[in-house]
């Protein structure tokens, strides 16, 4: 069987949102506490648990929880940060947001992960920090990339937007480096709406990160001997989630176990089914000591652009498979920062083929094996049109 279904509708992604988070959001706006309160206390302890450190600190996105552990590792002007060339535009941005200087290096082949040797050879003695990406869910070789940071003296952060669910030798990603910070847009694992997390073992690190987030205070609200009465000790933001936020985390949390088993079983699948075609590289779900979060499957096509992405995408979209592209520009290509810090354009020619090229196929709890299945015999079918088996 081959072609459209009629009115067959598989989109890339959609938060799954119940009763549940429904009556919570309802109690919240019932009461008095609309933030910083019991909730978003609740979400931290249960989140800090589950990933396995003594602090998780709700932020109001990662990008927030980006630029405060940023902040937390003292990176300023006049420093350095090595980021990925291919990863969410908010790992490089909030380097800026520092003024210091990102840092891009190529990503790998197989994973699109960084290696610890690319992080090595690009450490100088501006170097402050390294963001490592989990990309699309599969951990870093974080024993690596640990060893080297701890070699230079350089903190390591973890952007974990795509790596809830994800598991590296028994520990989480989130427990692995000075900070992990992660998304609930609502397009993730889990959704708060807008929000996220910054977890650590640190605590001077978290210290910072509660200050920070706080316009810089010194006192929290239920820290107060004179109720609004407090002083100012540093330059602080507000990037705090709201109670509501935290209390669809919460019911969220409830359901990430069977979100992660749909996952799991999809993305198996997926995979399977597509393995064979000629020149389609799909990103592995485990590699070593790392297990994928399994946010999406990725199948990149021929690097000699041999087979045309936007023909694929907008065939598959007319059969009703929903993707998504990660990412459509690798960074060190986008305007501003092209325009900012020049570049040839044959560098990064790993994260330039993964953004020119590759597909991000759906397999999040929303969908059943039925539509990996319909997914599959789609792809098959388009890649047979375009002279592919
Ligand atoms: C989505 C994403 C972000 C940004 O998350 P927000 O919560 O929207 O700020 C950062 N990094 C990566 C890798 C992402 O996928």
């Amino acid at each position: 069987m081959s072609g459209t279904v009629k009115g067959r509708e598989i989109p890339f992604g959609r938060p799954i949102l119940g009763e549940e988070e429904q009556e919570a959001v309802r109690q919240v706006l019932s009461g008095h506490m609309l933030t910083h309160g019991p909730r978003c206390a609740e979400f931290e302890s249960r989140f800090a648990k589950m990933i396995g450190v003594k602090h998780a600190i709700t932020t109001s996105s990662c990008t927030t929880a980006l630029h405060l552990a940023l902040l937390a590792a003292k990176v300023g002007p006049g420093d350095e940060v090595i980021v990925p060339a291919e990863t969410h535009v908010a790992t490089a941005h909030t380097v800026e947001h520092c003024g210091a200087r990102p840092v891009f290096i190529d990503v790998d082949r197989a994973t699109g992960n960084v290696t610890a040797e690319a992080v090595e050879a690009a450490i100088t003695p501006r170097t402050k920090a390294v963001t490592v990406v989990h990309y699309l869910g599969l951990p870093c070789d974080m024993d690596a990339v640990a060893a080297v940071a701890h070699r230079h003296g350089i903190k390591v952060i973890e952007d974990c937007a795509l790596a809830l669910g994800a598991d590296y030798g028994g520990r989480k990603p989130g427990s692995l480096g000075m900070a992990g910070c992660f998304s609930f847009y609502p397009a993730k694992h889990i959704t708060t709406l807008e929000g996220g997390m910054l977890t650590t073992d640190d605590d001077d690190v978290a210290y910072l990160v509660r200050k920070q987030r706080a316009f810089g205070y010194d006192k929290g609200l239920g820290e107060r001997t004179v109720p609004g009465v407090y002083d100012v000790v540093m330059l602080g933001y507000n990037f705090r989630m709201s109670e509501a936020q935290a209390a669809v985390g919460l019911c969220q949390l409830d359901r990430l176990d069977d979100f992660m088993d749909k996952r799991r079983t999809n993305s198996d699948r997926l995979v399977a089914g597509l393995s064979g075609i000629d020149g389609l590289h799909c990103f592995p779900l485990a590699d070593g000591k790392s297990k994928s979060g399994r946010y999406c499957v990725n199948a990149v096509l021929p690097e000699n652009g041999s087979v045309d992405r936007g023909r694929i995408i907008a065939e598959l979209n007319a059969r009703g498979v929903g993707t998504s592209v990660h990412y459509p520009v690798a960074l060190p290509h986008a305007a501003y920062y092209r325009e900012k810090y020049p570049v040839g354009d044959d560098a990064f020619p790993v994260a330039r083929w993964i953004s020119a090229q590759a597909i991000s196929l759906p397999c999040g709890p929303h969908l059943g094996l039925d539509d990996m299945d319909y997914i599959v015999e789609q792809f098959h079918d388009i890649m047979r049109a375009h002279g592919r088996r």
